[in-house]
């Protein structure tokens, strides 16, 4: 083994068994073995179970013969960010840092901006892992993060079973075409990272704000924008919670997930929450669902959708670096037939106010939108119908795509995600292809309130809303 005084950051990654992992040295400086401790920048996978960035920062602890900080930064002013997710994402937090402390790792918690938080953890790193970021922000604060650090600084891809790179190179253009490639790498990734047993207490180095203990006075004191009206169900965030609600899936769900298109059955896994603040890993509940007494088919339709549809999502949002605007994210047969029929007269032109508060004619539509705002959460059928109307019944697809992101991401416990990028583009005719062409949606794929009530007993489906919504009326016509 070389000596630590001299070593390089590739000969220290070469070290660790990490062959065909994606990693990035986020600057060109060396490791540097005078400072105090191995740094681990918490950010986008908020978990110790299997996070392959964790794990591998702390097998980097020991090979430097240092104590682990693990930092993370709460950021008040977090794009798009409000009370509703801050509330979930602290229980995580909580949960994952009193883990790394039992472990031996040292923690620190701060407030505010990112700039003096990098500038200060980094002083005393010798090296600094992080985990690989995928919407814009996220991967500005890595490059930032690079260049204000006087070490070397390293990303690794954690959040996916097959990092990005690796699946594709390139921007794919549907699930089709990039299915085969994904599967092909599946199994050679699917393996749980442990978390390895620390040789340094960092004790001294840990830091934690007097109120942090309390929720509700750390949250106040955070000043972040709340949303009304309030969730009406209790959902709680971090491993623990997200590993029940796998095991609940796992034993009663799955074995009828060929029907999870149905919304009055409400079968889905309900992991989308847990999956985007990192609480779980897809490896994680991949194998949970392959090791279960399932049917085969039930485990590969799911599989499908956790595996390829949401790594197809990131793959759009690495490449694509307009994903979050109309028309730039769309196919250009997409962006040319919506444009043709940005003028068709509409039956319904709703404000997003209007689509905000539930007030249109269809109870159907209604009952999602409340939905959305009561539990956080919106059957996937019911998204897709959800999506499309809004683009039928807004003055035109540009408002429409707005609206559309903007109800998501403030009131979805799991929005401002990649799925949510690529769930909304899909309304407007990303990873899809051309269909017969009708009024106000051209070429792209049309859903309608019959299909709806002709697959589904869509009365169930408006009972369980209006229980949520005893006050609401949401008969439309
Ligand atoms: C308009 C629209 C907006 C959407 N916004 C979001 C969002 O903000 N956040 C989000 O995570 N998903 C979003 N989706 C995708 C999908 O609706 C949700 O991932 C799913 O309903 C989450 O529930 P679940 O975890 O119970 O899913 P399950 O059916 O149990 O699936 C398990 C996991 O697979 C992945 N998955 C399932 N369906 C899809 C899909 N169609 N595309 C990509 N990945 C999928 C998710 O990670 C999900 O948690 C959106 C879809 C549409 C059409």
């Amino acid at each position: 083994m070389a000596t630590i005084k001299n070593i390089s950051t590739e000969n220290l990654l070469g070290e660790l068994d990490i062959s065909g992992e994606h990693y990035s040295c986020l600057n060109s400086n060396p490791v540097n073995s005078d400072k105090d401790y191995m740094l681990y920048w918490l950010q986008g996978s908020q978990r110790v179970s299997d996070n392959k960035a964790l794990s591998l920062a702390g097998k980097l602890a020991n090979r430097l013969d240092k104590p682990l900080v693990v930092a993370f930064l709460f950021m008040p002013d977090y794009p798009g960010s409000n009370f509703r997710h801050f509330n979930f994402m602290y229980e995580g937090i909580r949960e994952t840092l009193e883990e790394l402390q039992a472990a031996g790792a040292a923690v620190q918690v701060e407030v505010g901006k990112r700039n003096e938080f990098f500038k200060r953890i980094s002083e005393k790193a010798s090296l600094i892992l992080t985990d690989q970021g995928f919407l814009q922000e996220p991967r500005n604060w890595r490059k930032e993060l690079g260049e204000i650090a006087r070490t070397a600084v390293i990303e690794i891809a954690s959040n996916t079973v097959v990092p990005v790179e690796t699946a594709s190179q390139k921007e794919e253009y549907a699930a089709y075409t990039i299915r085969k490639k994904i599967n092909s790498f599946r199994d050679k990734f699917l393996k749980i990272w442990e978390f390895p047993e620390l040789n340094h207490s960092g004790k001294k180095y840990t830091r934690i704000p007097d109120n942090f203990s309390c929720r509700d006075k750390f949250l106040a004191s955070l000043n972040i924008p709340a949303v009304t009206p309030e969730l009406r169900v209790s959902i709680k965030g971090g491993y623990a919670a997200a590993k029940k609600q796998l095991e609940s899936f796992t034993s009663k769900g799955l074995k009828q997930y060929d029907k999870s298109n149905d919304p009055d059955l409400n079968i889905q896994s309900g992991l989308s929450p847990y999956l985007h603040f990192g609480n779980i890993s897809p490896r994680e509940i991949a194998l949970e669902v392959i090791n279960s007494s399932s049917r085969q088919e039930v485990k590969e339709e799911f599989l499908e959708e956790l595996i390829v549809r949401r790594e197809l999502s990131h793959n759009f949002i690495y490449y694509n670096h307009d994903y979050n605007k109309f028309p730039d994210c769309l196919p250009e047969w997409a962006t040319t037939t919506l444009k043709e029929h940005s003028q068709d007269e509409r039956d319904y032109d709703y404000s997003p106010e209007e689509f905000e508060q539930a007030e249109t004619h269809d109870k159907y539509w209604n009952a999602a939108q409340l939905e959305l705002i009561y539990t956080g959460n919106m059957h996937n059928y019911m998204r897709m119908y959800w999506g499309k109307k809004i683009l039928e019944w807004s003055a035109g697809p540009e408002v429409a795509f707005t609206t559309a992101l903007y109800l998501n991401n403030r009131y979805a416990l799991d929005g401002r995600d990649p799925n949510s990028y690529a769930g909304v583009a899909w309304c407007f005719g990303k990873h899809d292809r051309a269909w017969q062409e009708r009024p106000i949606y051209g070429k792209v794929r049309y859903m309608n309130r019959r299909g709806l009530e002709r697959k589904f007993k869509m009365e169930d489906y408006l009972e369980r809303i209006k229980k949520l919504t005893p006050e609401k009326n949401i008969a439309g016509d």
